[in-house]
């Protein structure tokens, strides 16, 4: 059975690897406590069986002899052992219990933040578009393995380890009364269990195998269920259609684990069998031991007890569910580790970025494809100063955001070169380079955080300084925003939280903008602004962007707008037409050239002419 990484996983060993190295990581002091108390909580049933047996052996001569003699001795310091380690039981089992809860809480909580790290810490973007790689952090949250975590793992794990450790003690008792005996009798038992937990392990894999399905369902149920789509799904009658996708994308990711099931009635028969055999087998030979003589009847109720403790070996209980259902969110985690890890996704670079670019920017015949497409560029050369501002136009899709991707290092391209100052891209150390840059994209986060990390956040590895809060937003024109939020900046921008509230798109944008001037404060030196103005009605479009070009003045800025009242003011204009540069440079240069620039310049004038009564609109021609 293939596993998500494609690499054969047939059992869950490499995830009680993983465990067993996340658990000291998580808490040593609760990993030794778990490991005691499972030695404990598997010895005191052997303890508790030998006192038994000695009770029964020492009553008959202890009633014969009668109190204070030697038997009765041994009959009153046996029952005080078998009451010790009942005591012992019932108080080890529960502090035990609670141990390993802690320690598996502690576990899932390790392991959860290795999955953010892992998809957070690479400085690129295209493994979080990697089906594979989705697919890797939807099983390491638990999603599609029944929701069961890696804390039904370390139960599971731990409870069954303690099991052993009874059914070992148990097995060594019985040796002493035929030592194959004890030996048969596990060998079986196990082979019968490791086809069940065979069996078992495929129908998990079945299902796991068939993450992109549940993710697709799972969307599917999102939309029917969440507001968000509620209207839409409303007014265009989607209904039944969405329950429809949600039920075939559910039957697909079902369809091979209801197979695999009906595959499975021969190791249920086969356990049966093997079940009884060695549970008659070896009653009767203890029956017959005794009958016999052969052995006293004290030492037949340690074997007998030893017997029923063997059948641990053969026990498939919910530890064993949580334990094989919980595995593949654990390797996933491994696995995503090392898929991280790859070059192609951590990208190289360890040149330290400080005070560049200081000359320039250049594209050298760079193509770029997203992984599985076209390619969005192919031989693209472009110059960007350093110290001037550059605005992209180009129709939609034409590869405008896809060039700031590259930029700010989201992927790399697949040819040729991007340099700053002459040094390549590649070489720069990724996080460091990133720093140098300030942006707000088209779909810029609306953080649901407080308002001041929302500007703060712009770099976080500034101390929080409010005057330094006060001044970006100054500069984005957010002073009366915030002054007008409950509580100032320490308003959370979300309803969903208490006491949050929420901003309107023009309210977000500037907001977007402290944040962005703020990492410029901070020591970015190139911004780039990529029309994040879909929720701004035009007179606020055209006051960001004028702002934007104010405040960055003398700074490396890259705009991309399709309001050419905003490209005309920029120092250099570049035409991107199916990812090639088709003309650049000054908006009085390009007019003059009379080309794809001056035609998409006069097409937007004419339509603004065609609509006088739009006070906002008629600014675009006149500027
Ligand atoms: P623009 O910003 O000029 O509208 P983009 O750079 O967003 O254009 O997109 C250029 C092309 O790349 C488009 O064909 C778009 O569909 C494609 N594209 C953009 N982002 C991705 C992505 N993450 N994965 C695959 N294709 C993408």
């Amino acid at each position: 059975m293939q596993s998500l990484g494609g690499e054969k996983k047939t059992s869950v060993w490499p995830a009680l690897r993983v465990v067993a190295r996340a658990m000291p990581e998580a808490s040593l002091p609760l990993t030794i406590a778990g490991v005691i108390g499972l030695l404990l909580v598997g010895v005191f049933p052997t303890i508790y069986k030998l006192a038994t047996g000695a009770l029964i052996g020492a009553l008959p001569a202890a009633t014969r002899a009668g109190a204070g003699s030697a038997a009765a001795h041994r009959v009153d310091v046996a029952l005080a052992v078998l009451a010790a380690s009942f005591v012992a039981q019932q108080l080890i089992g529960p502090v035990f219990g609670q141990v390993v809860d802690a320690l598996a809480r502690r576990v899932t909580g390790h392991l959860r933040g290795r999955v953010i790290t892992a998809a957070a810490s690479p400085p690129g973007v295209g493994h979080l578009e990697d089906p594979a790689t989705l697919d890797k952090v939807m099983l390491a949250q638990g999603v599609g393995t029944a929701q069961i975590t890696p804390r039904g793992v370390v139960i599971g794990a731990f409870n069954i380890a303690a099991q052993y450790v009874a059914g070992t003690a148990s097995a060594i008792l019985l040796m002493a009364y035929r030592w194959w005996l004890p030996l048969i009798a596990i060998a079986l038992y196990l082979s019968v269990i490791r086809r069940f937990r065979r069996d078992f392990f495929r129908n998990v894999m079945a299902i796991t195998g068939k993450a992109e399905s549940l993710r697709r369902s799972q969307y599917f149920r999102d939309v029917a269920l969440t507001p968000v789509a509620a209207k839409e799904t409303r007014v265009f009658g989607l209904g039944d259609w969405v329950v429809d996708r949600f039920r075939t994308s559910w039957l697909s990711a079902m369809t091979d684990l209801w197979a695999e099931r009906r595959g499975q009635w021969k190791t249920m028969v086969l356990g049966a069998v093997a079940f009884f055999s060695v549970e008659f087998g070896v009653m009767f030979l203890l029956g017959h031991s005794a009958a016999r003589g052969e052995i006293s009847i004290a030492r037949l109720t340690v074997f007998v007890a030893a017997a029923q403790g063997l059948q641990v070996f053969a026990n498939l209980s919910d530890h064993d569910l949580n334990l094989t259902w919980g595995a593949p969110a654990i390797t996933a985690v491994a696995d995503l580790e090392a898929l991280v890890e790859d070059p192609s996704v951590a990208l190289p670079g360890d040149t330290a970025a400080a005070g560049l670019p200081a000359r320039d920017v250049r594209f050298e015949n760079v193509s770029f494809a997203y992984p599985g497409r076209n390619e969005v560029f192919s031989h693209l050369d472009l110059t960007i100063e350093a110290g001037k501002s550059l605005a992209i136009v180009g129709d939609n899709g034409a590869g405008k955001t896809t060039l700031v991707k590259l930029l700010a290092r989201l992927y790399d391209p697949t040819d040729g070169v991007i340099t700053v100052d002459g040094t390549p891209l590649t070489q720069l150390d990724p996080s460091s380079w990133q720093r140098r840059l300030s942006a707000i994209f088209q779909d810029f986060t609306r953080y649901q955080v407080r308002a001041s990390d929302n500007v703060a956040w712009g770099n976080p590895d500034l101390a929080l300084d409010v005057a330094r809060l006060d001044a970006a937003a100054e500069r984005a024109g957010a002073t009366d925003l915030v002054a007008s939020l409950p509580h100032g900046w320490d308003t959370v921008l979300s309803r969903q939280f208490k006491d949050g509230t929420d901003l309107s798109g023009g309210q977000w944008q500037r907001l977007a903008l402290a944040r962005a001037l703020y990492a410029v404060d901070a020591g970015a030196g190139v911004l780039i602004l990529d029309e994040p103005t879909a929720a701004l009605d035009v007179r606020a479009e055209a006051e960001l962007y004028d702002r934007f070009l104010e405040l960055t003045r003398g700074l490396t800025t890259i705009v991309i707008s399709h309001r050419f009242s905003t490209v005309r003011r920029a120092d250099r204009i570049v035409v991107i037409e199916q990812g090639v540069v088709v003309e650049q440079g000054t908006h009085d240069e390009l007019m003059a050239a009379d080309g794809r620039y001056a035609h998409m310049f006069r097409l937007q004038a004419a339509r603004f002419v065609d609509a006088p009564d739009s006070e906002d609109e008629s600014e675009t021609i006149d500027a």
